[in-house]
């Protein structure tokens, strides 16, 4: 017999598992005559991972979509507006290896193709610089919008930099205030299966019994519902992506009026990078970086050395060590268990793409809540093929970061030989030997890398070989075009630091 599916518990209350339940519950608990209940069941004990500072302009949508307003986040996640990442280093380290990964769409794309006619007509200039205003405006600070900018609108496009703690928190007294989601504090200690395999009810330390209908893994890198109870297979990256720690620190602004900067600075080390993220009312850097090239000592050493060259005397006990295994679950939803977050794989954050695919997997969850379990076969394999694509595409997209560089440790070596290049990502290097990056290289209708991005990376990094295609436009008029925009802009947009200074509300 048919079983229907009214009510889902999320155990995890870190961002996935709050993000997912505002995603569920604005779309499905809002409606009075509404028969369905979420639960979300969160430690009380086990602390969230707490970073995850850079998000992409996705979150816009699903703020807006979930009820809070936008100055109501920027005032309570300490939250700033990002416009891309700037790469320092990433080439070969040289004085002036430096390019940008902006968060618009080249000038003209898709109409033209920016790669072709750069290729043709600019090849030594900045290919970013060309086509964007966007690194412009970072170099001087500027936020994308204008003070009277309606609400998630801009006049650039624009993601967040927010502290992770601060938007959990936001996040759970918003579903739980205004979105009607129940929530319990408890350490679940057993899961309960059926003869099917489905799970039917949560034992937890502190309350009683938590049944459901279908269950969603929050809980991190526990995996506790997805792993440890469903037995999901995880398949390591870590022959492609070697980063598996980080070392994370807060630093304060030297003044109260220091510049907030407007992208994710990216700096190249010997065994890795280093984030760094301006919030409003202070910094957070990470050191991200391969344990098979170098100890945790040496890490540490080299962080705190970076870390001075740039601020003066640096204390280095407040830093803190993460430990992750790069990878993911090709089967992330098995029965009527789901794994959303960290519970279902993690890569390296350069280029933030974790909890945009939270925002992903939640709406796919919420678009297709399961009537009945009888369609759930159907729906799993559908989810588990389309993430299964993203987690594979996100790691190309990464490595491509890496496999053109020149930098001479070992880990950047490694990166560059062929054994560590997925074939996937070697067949599209060789074929834009040739031709630019193009739609018709990305066949899948849900792509989350626009091809924008690949020619931002590809033409930073300089990789250059003459092409054979040609454009009908000279990217010197659009680099012209780029730079009157930005005289324009200059006299119309404020700092990122008075606009997100005049969100504040208590
Ligand atoms: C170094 C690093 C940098 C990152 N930077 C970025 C970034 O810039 N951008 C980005 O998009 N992402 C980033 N991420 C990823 C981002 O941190 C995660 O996507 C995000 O925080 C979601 O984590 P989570 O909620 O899945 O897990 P967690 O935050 O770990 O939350 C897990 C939750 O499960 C609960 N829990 C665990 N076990 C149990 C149990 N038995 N019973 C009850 N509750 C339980 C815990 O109490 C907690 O509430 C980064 C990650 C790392 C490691």
């Amino acid at each position: 017999m048919e079983k229907p599916i009214e009510k889902i518990v999320i155990v995890g209350g870190g961002t996935a598992g709050w993000l997912c339940a505002a995603i569920l519950a604005s779309k499905h608990l809002l409606d009075p005559g509404s028969n369905k209940k979420i639960v979300l069941v969160e430690s009380p004990d086990i602390q969230s991972v707490g970073v995850g500072e850079g998000t992409w302009p996705t979150m816009r949508r699903t703020l807006n979509q979930i009820g809070i307003s936008e100055q109501e986040f920027l005032s309570k996640c300490n939250a700033s507006f990002k416009q891309g990442t700037r790469f320092l280093g990433w080439r070969d380290g040289s004085q002036g290896d430096d390019f940008f990964h902006p968060f618009s769409l080249p000038v003209g794309f898709p109409k033209i193709n920016p790669g072709t006619a750069w290729l043709e007509n600019s090849m030594g200039t900045d290919f970013a610089k060309v086509f964007s205003v966007q690194p412009h405006l970072c170099e001087l600070n500027l936020a994308p919008k204008h003070f009277k900018t309606p609400e998630y609108n801009g006049m650039q496009n624009y993601g967040y930099h927010l502290d992770a703690g601060k938007f959990a928190d936001l996040l759970r007294r918003h579903s739980v205030q205004k979105l009607n989601v129940q929530h319990i504090q408890a350490n679940v200690e057993q899961v309960h299966r059926n003869e099917s395999g489905n799970i039917f009810a949560l034992t937890t330390d502190s309350a009683a019994d938590i049944t459901g209908d279908f269950f969603v893994d929050c809980t991190g890198f526990h995996a506790k519902l997805i792993s440890q109870t469903m037995g999901a297979e995880f398949n390591s990256t870590g022959r492609t992506l070697f980063a598996d720690r980080a070392l994370v620190v807060s630093k304060e602004y030297e003044r109260p009026d220091s510049p907030v900067a407007s992208q994710t600075n990216s700096v190249a080390l010997s065994a890795g990078w280093v984030w760094d993220i301006g919030l409003k009312d202070r910094r957070g850097l990470g050191y991200v970086y391969s344990s098979s090239h170098i100890s945790e000592e040496v890490a540490l050493n080299e962080f705190v050395s970076h870390l001075c060259a740039s601020e003066g005397d640096f204390d280095e006990g407040t830093v803190r060590s993460l430990k992750f295994e790069s990878g993911y679950r090709p089967t992330p939803w098995i029965n009527n268990c789901i794994a959303i977050g960290l519970s279902a794989g993690f890569v390296e954050p350069l280029e933030a793409s974790s909890i945009m695919m939270t925002e992903l997997a939640s709406n796919f969850l919420a678009d297709r809540w399961p009537v009945s379990d009888s369609i759930i076969p159907i729906l799993s394999k559908q989810f588990n093929d389309i993430f299964s694509s993203r987690w594979l595409r996100i790691v190309d997209f990464l490595k491509l970061h890496y496999c053109l560089s020149k930098r001479q440790t070992d880990f950047w070596m490694d990166n560059t030989s062929s054994s560590s290049i997925p074939d996937s990502l070697a067949e599209k290097l060789e074929l834009w030997k040739f031709h630019t990056p193009w739609r018709d290289d990305f066949t899948y209708a849900q792509e989350m890398f626009p091809t924008a991005s690949y020619q931002y990376i590809l033409y930073g990094m300089k990789n250059l070989n003459p092409i054979t295609e040609s454009s009908c436009v000279v990217s010197q008029n659009t680099h012209a075009a780029v730079l009157s925009k930005v005289n324009q802009l200059k006299g119309v947009l404020p700092s990122n630091r008075d606009l997100i200074g005049s969100c504040s509300i208590l």
